[in-house]
């Protein structure tokens, strides 16, 4: 399952910054604080359940130090970038009437060429909500 995977992706990276403090913001220790939230951003290419995934995390989750937080996922319009001329930003769409989805078509807006996507095929985690403990030292 696609959800699953990439819940379990986010779970191991976060558990490898979780091992090594340094890597935290500095209020970020094990024992007097607890993550409550992760936020991620969804690329608009992805297709995701966000139940699936949310479902998958907190299985994955049970048992461990990321036990109940929650994943808050917010949606990301793609960004290329064109070899042509240099443009980067908002893709082009297709407009077509009765469409229910916007598609991205991989083509410059200023010039034409063939652009790169440069963002928006995937799920990245972009911050994280601590809890802090009262009285905890
Ligand atoms: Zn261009």
């Amino acid at each position: 399952m696609h959800e699953y995977s990439l819940a379990f992706s986010i779970f191991e990276s976060l558990r490898a910054r979780l091992a090594q403090p340094e890597m935290l913001p500095s209020r970020v220790t094990r024992r007097a604080s607890r993550i409550k939230k992760i936020h991620l951003r969804q690329g608009e290419l992805l297709v995701l359940s966000h139940e699936a995934l949310k479902e998958a995390w907190r299985i994955i989750t049970e048992g461990t130090e990321l036990e109940g937080s929650e994943l808050e996922i917010e949606r990301v319009p793609v960004r290329v970038r064109c070899p042509g001329c240099g443009y980067e930003g908002d893709a082009k769409y297709l407009a077509e009437e009765g469409w229910h989805m916007r598609v991205p078509i991989l083509s410059c807006p200023r010039c034409g060429a063939r652009v790169k996507i440069v963002e928006g095929k995937d799920l990245a985690v972009v911050a994280l909500t601590v809890e802090e403990e009262v009285g905890a030292s």
